[in-house]
Order: structure tokens, then sequence, then C-alpha cells
């Protein structure tokens, strides 16, 4: 079945349009807090209010970037150099740039002064808030960044740091998560099989355990497991073969890996893709790995880029039991993750309550989940700590006495402004430092070009119900031919006065993942070519995506996408992931040779090198730890 515009409800007056294709479209320059000229006491649009095209998505965050990239910025005259000057400037408002902020005011007293400049119109990096509606019916959502993690043995700045935020995971995660609560209403994992790719449209239980974000659901395993795989095995359309070999994948104990130690198993799923081990070892039919392509796109790699090891590990993916694997090949995650209902801005919201007297009143996640941060106070020249959004660093060099920081205001055609302080820590991206810092030796800049990241697409549907879920009993959908990959309503979490979605007829929100990948190709062209897409992607596209996707899969069940969507919300992550080394892809592995981010992250005169890429890899908990590194470095 086809659907016209009209019937997706394409022309309804939803919250959207505000930021078509990431530009305000009221004819106005976008203006927005924390940096920009405006009326005395004007603080701007609240920020995690704007729907339309978010993330990195809109001009004023990526046009300076992407000018440096092209080596087209040609900026109109000098930057005019301000009056106040600082002992320390950060270049990124991510959670690793917020925390070096924190650790340097420990280390000082809490007086020095500083100042944390960020392309975007908002702080926090990939952990923002996106925020829907007014009152009982306000709805919360990430924009990007999900959980956060403890480790049972866990140490490292982020322990006292969550610990000064008074952020307790595990008592977090025991006591403001609902993980039956879907169960109970009869709802579970749901599995959307499109017309193009499988030959009709129909939307089934899924019968697998849940794999990623699977804290948040109990139970683990389907009590209805059986039920549902008799109903899968009757009507998925699919071949006979691909349904034996699925039922087989999930529950034979065979050993793919006959005839070899246990050691020389996991070298061997450690070099070896999913897709690979599927229809190898495991014999599958080609359609198996076709069925299960999304299941991976949660970490921004498909299963011919993951490989058969992180498949087990990380994603609890079957075909496993019968290796006989000791228990510590099992799972890479032993300790507690945790969800707020905004995601990881809560981290970063806290932290810009710790610098900014006055721009949060709550001192804990609990007091701060339904309370606005006051944007006007970010940049005030009264505290020690300013925070300058819409501000984009294109030039960073030591100099006498110091480092002088050049960046556009508002976007490459914006106000140039050259800032300077004693000390600097670059808490962006490595790929963006060789082109604002190109000062630094030669073999210092080519490593910090090695950490090429992930596209990320995160979209979020404000529904004004979800009685078209219930009633196809999913709470949360596998679409693996399909335009986006995963559907995810509202996790269940209510923290300090916020409480999820109650019933069916209440409001809520559904985030919609895409996964961008290219098989065949080197991981990083994956990555670069999934970037041009998304860039070149209209809004409308996405919007049209959405609705049609929605009423495909949930028409039957009565959803009806020109009632039902309130707004739209289209988190654009142009870089979002961090780069994290695979065996299937970065050499230096299987020689020894030191991984490239030791060398990408040497400090340089007064400059140190934070954010999360200067870790290897990608966390919230890294991005801390990183932050504290840099600042303990610059001495
Ligand atoms: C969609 C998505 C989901 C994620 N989910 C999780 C999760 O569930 N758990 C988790 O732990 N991690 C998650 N991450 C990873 C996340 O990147 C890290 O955990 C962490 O937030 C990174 O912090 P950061 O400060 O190092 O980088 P960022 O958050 O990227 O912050 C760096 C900031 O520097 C800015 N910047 C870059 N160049 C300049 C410049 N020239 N001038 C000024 N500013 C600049 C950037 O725009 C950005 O705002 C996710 C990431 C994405 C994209």
């Amino acid at each position: 079945m086809t659907f016209s515009d009209a019937s997706l409800g394409m022309g309804r007056p939803i919250q959207r349009r505000d930021f078509l294709n990431g530009a305000l479209m009221s004819g106005a320059a976008i203006l927005a807090p924390g940096g920009l000229a405006r009326a005395a006491g004007d603080p701007g649009p609240y920020p995690p209010a704007l729907t339309g095209m978010r993330g990195s998505g809109y001009p004023t965050a990526y046009s300076t970037g992407h000018a440096l990239r092209d080596h087209v910025f040609a900026p109109k005259g000098l930057a005019s150099e301000t009056a106040d000057s600082y002992d320390l400037i950060v270049v990124g408002g991510g959670i690793s740039g917020l925390a070096a902020a924190w650790f340097y005011q420990q280390r000082h007293g809490g007086k020095a002064r500083v100042l944390v400049i960020d392309n975007h119109d908002d702080f926090g990096g990939h952990a923002k808030r996106n925020e829907f509606g007014e009152g009982a019916g306000m709805r919360l959502s990430n924009a990007g960044s999900f959980n956060i993690f403890a480790d049972d043995h866990d140490s490292g700045a982020h322990v006292d740091l969550y610990r000064t935020l008074g952020i307790d995971i595990a008592a977090l995660a025991r006591d403001t998560v609902d993980p039956g609560f879907y169960h109970r209403l009869g709802m579970g994992q749901g599995v959307f099989f499109d017309r193009e790719t499988f030959g009709r449209d129909v939307l089934l239980p899924d019968p697998a355990p849940w794999t990623d974000f699977g804290f948040l659901y109990a139970p683990n395993v389907p009590p209805d497991a059986q039920s549902r795989w008799a109903r899968f095995m009757a009507e998925a359309p699919l071949s006979e073969r691909a349904r034996a070999d699925l039922h087989r994948l999930y529950h034979a104990a065979t050993d793919y890996l006959p005839g070899i130690s246990v050691e020389e198993k996991v070298r061997r799923l450690d070099t070896m893709s999913y897709a690979d081990y599927l229809t190898g070892p495991v014999g599958c039919d080609p359609m198996v790995a076709t069925y299960l392509r999304d299941r991976t796109f949660g970490s921004g790699r498909g299963l011919s880029s993951t490989t058969a090891l992180s498949a087990h590990q990380r994603f609890g993916l079957p075909g496993f039991a019968g290796l006989g694997l000791p228990a510590a090949y099992d799972t890479d995650e032993s300790g507690t993750s945790y969800h707020f209902p905004e995601g990881n801005a809560t981290v970063a919201r806290l932290l810009v309550g710790r610098l900014i007297p006055g721009a949060l009143k709550g001192r804990d996640a609990a007091a701060v989940m339904l309370e606005r941060v006051d944007y006007a106070r970010l940049d005030d020249p009264a505290n020690a700590t300013r925070i300058r959004l819409n501000a984009t660093a294109f030039h960073v060099a030591n100099g006498p006495g110091g480092v002088e920081v050049s960046y556009t205001l508002g976007g490459v055609d914006g106000l140039l402004r050259k800032t300077r302080a004693k000390q600097c820590v670059l808490a962006c991206w490595n790929y963006v430092i060789p082109y604002i810092c190109p000062d630094l030796p030669a073999p210092q800049r080519e490593a910090l070009a090695y950490n090429v990241k992930t596209p990320n697409l995160w979209v979020n549907v404000w529904l004004n119900n979800w009685r078209a879920f219930h009633r196809a009993g999913t709470c949360f959908m596998n679409a693996p031919g399909s335009y986006f990959a995963s559907l995810i309503l509202e996790q269940p979490v209510s923290i300090g006065g916020y409480a999820h979605s109650a019933t069916p007829d209440d409001p809520t929100v559904m985030t919609m993942l895409r996964g961008y990948e290219t098989p065949g190709l080197p991981i990083k062209d994956q990555f670069r070519l999934g970037r041009a897409e998304l860039y070149a992607t209209p809004f409308e596209t996405f919007e049209r995506e959405t609705r049609s996707q929605l009423a495909r899969a949930l028409g039957p069940h009565g959803f009806d996408p020109a009632r039902d969507i309130a707004g739209l919300t289209v988190n654009r992550w142009g870089h979002g992931y961090s780069y994290w080394y695979s065996a299937l892809y970065d050499d230096f592995l299987k020689t020894g040779a030191p991984p490239p981010h030791l060398a990408a992250r040497q400090p340089f005169g007064a400059i140190a090198i934070a954010n999360t890429d200067s870790g290897g890899t990608d966390s919230t908990e890294l991005a801390i730890d990183m932050a504290a590194r840099a600042v303990a470095e610059l001495g």
C-alpha cells in the first residue's frame, strides 16, 4: 500500500518547521543563546525545545568547520580581539569540555577564569536534551548520547565526578527504572518485514531475546518465546530454509568451529565479520544476515563490519552457544547501565549547574529533570566560568604568554573574534584539530586524522498516544529492510517529577534510528558515504520516511500519522560515535604497533587534548577521564 502526502499528514501544522533543513525559516538571522548579540535580557529560543533539524545538523553549527575542511574558509577581515582574557579556554562544550572546565576549576580553587566555546546553540556535545510540550504532557528524550555505565571495579576521574554530581548509577537503575512495564502490558520486541526486501509488509512478534538496550527491559527472554517462534515459522515472509536456519541459530548448541583450541576460536571470531560467520561456518542462508542486519546498528556498524566476537559479547547475538567459550568471553559488560529520560544531557546539565552560578538550581538528577537551564547566564562576565555558544574555533595557536583562539560567532558568515588565555584544552574532535591547529607536528596531525567518526541519525517522534503500539504488542521494533532500522518507544524511566508515559492514551516519544552501511567498503569510507547521505537528505525526506514507515507497520493496528504525530526532532550527527578499533580494519592491532590515539593526544606547548577520541574509544566515562588527564598535563 502506498500513501498520499495528505494521508500521511505531510502538510499538518506539527512542530517541526521552525528549523527545516537546519535553517530558521522566519527570515530572521539565527540567533541563539549565549554568545550572540541580542536585546538585553533576551536569551533567545530555548534550545532543547527546538524541533526540526537538530543534533549537529544546522548550518551555524557546521558551516565554519566544513569551510575549513574544504579549504574555502575566507574570513572577511581579521578577527577582532575581545577585551576579556582567560586562564583557560576550552574548545568544545561536550561532556569532556565541561568536565575539563570543572577539573581546572577544582585545581585552581574555583577562581580561574575559564571560557568554554562550542559551535552549537546548546551545550553538551552529543549529550543534549530534546524536550517537547508543556505541563504534565511534556516529554523528554535524548538527542544523542543514551546511557552511562558503571563497572563494578570502576576507577578514574569519572567515578569522583559522578559522586560530586550525585549520580549513583546502581541506585538510579534500581529505583527509577521499571523494566517490566511494557511486558505487563503484553508488549515486547516486534519485527517489521517490508515488501521491498521481504515481499510483503508484515509486523510480527520478534521471538528473540533483547539484545541492545536490554538493561531497560525484563524479562530478557520472552516468556512466550515458544508461541512467538511458532507464529514466526508459520508467517515470516522468508524462505523455508532461512526460517529453519534462524530457528537453528537461536536454538542449537552446535560447535561451528570444531577441532581448534578456544584461543584459536577467539582469534578467528575476532577477525571475521558476523555476516561472514553466519554464512560461512554456521552455514546460514544469506537472507539470515539480511534479516539480522539492523541488530548492530546501535553501534553505528552493520553485521559485515562487526566482528563475530563483538556480535557475541556486545550484542548477545546467537550462534555461539556450542563453541565452548569460557564465561569471560560471553559479555564485555559486567556492570550497570543507566538511562536518564533526557539521556546523558543530565550529566552535561549537572556540570553546567556546578560551573555557572544560578544556571540551574537543582543539585542532582531528580532535582533538575523538570528544570530548564537559564541560558542567559551562560556567558555572564560576572562568573569565573563562561560558556559561549555558536562559537566555532578556526585557529588555535601558541603565542607569547599563552594561547590565541580565533573563532566565528554564528557560523561562517558571522562575526570573527580572537580571545587569549594562558592555556587551552582542545575538547573538540580529533579529526577537527589538524584544521584548527595547523602548527602541530605532521605525525601528530596524521594520528589525529585517523579518527573518522560514525554518522548517526536519531529521530525523536512526539506522539499524542501509543495505542497502536499497544494493540500491536510492541514497544521496540526491529525493521531490517526499512529506512529506519529500530523504533523505540519511550524508555520506562521515571525520576524527579518526570514520569514515563503511563497509559497508551497518553503522549509519548518514540525514537527511530537509521543505520548507514555500505558492506564491502573500508569502514571509514562507509562512514564518509553515510555522512554525505545524511547531510544531503532534506528534512522533508526524513519526515515522509517517518510517517510512511509508521503507517505501513502500525496502520493495520490503528496508527494514523496525520493524527497521531505531534512533532518531529531530527537529530543529525554527521560526526557521531568516536572511531573504535577493530581487527577487521586496524592493522596496528595485528602488528602490535601503538594505537594512533596515543600519538594524537600529546600536549603541544600550552595546549592539551581532551575528548573521548583521545581515549581511543567512545564513552561518557572516557570523555571525563580524558578531560582529567588533559588538565593534569597542563600542570
Ligand atoms: C547518537 C550518539 C549516541 C551516543 N550514545 C552514547 C551512550 O549511550 N553512552 C555513551 O557513553 N556515549 C555515547 N555516545 C558517545 C559520546 O560521543 C560520548 O560519550 C561523549 O558524549 C563524547 O563527549 P566529548 O565531549 O568527547 O565529545 P562531543 O560530545 O562530541 O563534544 C565535543 C564538542 O566540541 C564541538 N566542536 C568541535 N569542533 C569545534 C570547534 N572547532 N569549535 C568549537 N567547538 C567545536 C563539537 O561540536 C561538540 O559539541 C553517543 C554518541 C552519539 C553521537
